[in-house]
């Protein structure tokens, strides 16, 4: 799918979240006007030759937050681009507690194809430390009423919140799959400038995770979600440009996704070598293998290396069932609190 994003950093919140900065992350100054978004979506729709296959997508705010006026105008207006064929549907990021009756009244007379809830934990605790507008009864209340007006969802999980632990983010990604999102996203906690965090850290109150850290607990939630059918479309914060400056402390990497899925090819490889006995793993050679099981710049051939494991890949090699073992992994080495 194809995307034309739409920033709205803050638009329609009625509270700022701890971690949170959409200026910085963004890189955009102010709420855009109608106009602007106007110029991004032609800016965006000579480039995707495929038509069917286009998503005008409104990111960084509360999108069913907005005054119900303005949330119309732009549904409207990514409307007159649908109509033209330049796109196919409407999808957007919102908070939980803004999903009513009401709002859904209006936007299921749309083609919202996916509506992006920000959840971040399925632990009280942490949502109330990270200053989230809503509780648990709101994620539960919000699911049911976008099931019942068959509208798709995705749900974002963050890991590294002040009070989080891998224990809560794995139940947290269970009871993503458990509720049935079609996808997940998962971002590790980073110290923003201009964030409460940022007091906080400064403060010596809050320790944010390690690059390493984090990627353990991704990887885990990531072998969860795929293997219970959900599509993690995004790992780790999407930063622009200059806005990396912004970045004060935390586990952030540009490549955070590409770490994390070779994690899990690393954990894949060992398990095969395990099952085979041997140190010399060969495997199929075909260019998916040779990409999942190289890794980011070589993860994972130089990680099996300290391992003292050997890879070659082989025409000759039997292929594999990557997803089957994806769920293998999670059985042996994902060990989720079972408290659903
Ligand atoms: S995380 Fe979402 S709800 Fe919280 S301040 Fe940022 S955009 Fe608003």
């Amino acid at each position: 799918m194809n995307i034309i994003p739409l920033f709205i950093p803050h638009a329609g919140c009625k509270t700022r979240c701890v971690f949170c900065n959409e200026y910085a992350a963004t890189g955009l100054p102010k709420f855009p006007e109608l106009e602007k978004l106007r110029n991004t979506i032609i800016e965006y729709r000579g480039y995707f030759k495929d038509k069917e296959n286009v998503d005008i997508a409104f990111y960084g705010g509360t999108f069913t937050g907005l005054p119900l006026k303005i949330m119309t105008a732009y549904l409207e207006l990514s409307m007159q681009f649908i109509r033209e064929g330049y796109a196919k549907g409407i999808r957007f990021s919102t908070s939980p507690e803004e999903i009513t009756p009401e709002k859904l009244s209006i936007i299921r007379n749309y083609p919202v194809s996916l509506t992006e809830l920000g959840v971040q934990s399925f632990d009280n605790e942490v949502l109330k430390k990270a200053h989230r507008p809503h509780n648990l009864d709101d994620v539960y209340n919000a699911v049911k009423l976008l099931k019942n007006n068959a509208i798709p969802f995705g749900i974002h999980l963050m890991t590294g919140l002040p009070g989080d632990t891998e224990a809560k983010d794995l139940i947290s990604a269970t009871e993503v799959a458990n509720l049935g999102a079609l996808t997940c996203r998962i971002h590790p906690t980073i110290v923003l400038r201009g964030t409460a965090l940022e007091e906080m850290y400064l403060r010596g109150e809050y320790v944010p995770q390690s690059l390493e850290n984090a990627l353990e607990i991704t990887w885990k939630m990531y072998a969860l979600l795929t293997s219970r059918g959900v599509r993690v479309n995004r790992m780790g914060l999407c930063l622009y440009g200059d806005t990396v400056k912004e970045v004060v402390s935390g586990p952030y990497h540009p490549a955070f996704g590409d770490l994390v899925k070779s994690k899990v090819a690393l954990e894949i490889a060992k398990l095969i070598a395990d099952e085979k006995k041997s140190r010399n793993l060969i495997l199929p050679a075909g260019p998916e293998y040779r990409q999942f099981f190289t890794g980011y710049k070589k993860y994972v051939i130089r990680n099996l290396q300290k391992l003292g494991i050997t890879l070659e890949f082989s025409e000759n090699s039997s292929t594999i069932d990557i997803d089957r073992y994806v769920s293998k992994l999670c059985e042996k080495t994902v060990v989720c609190p079972g408290v659903f």
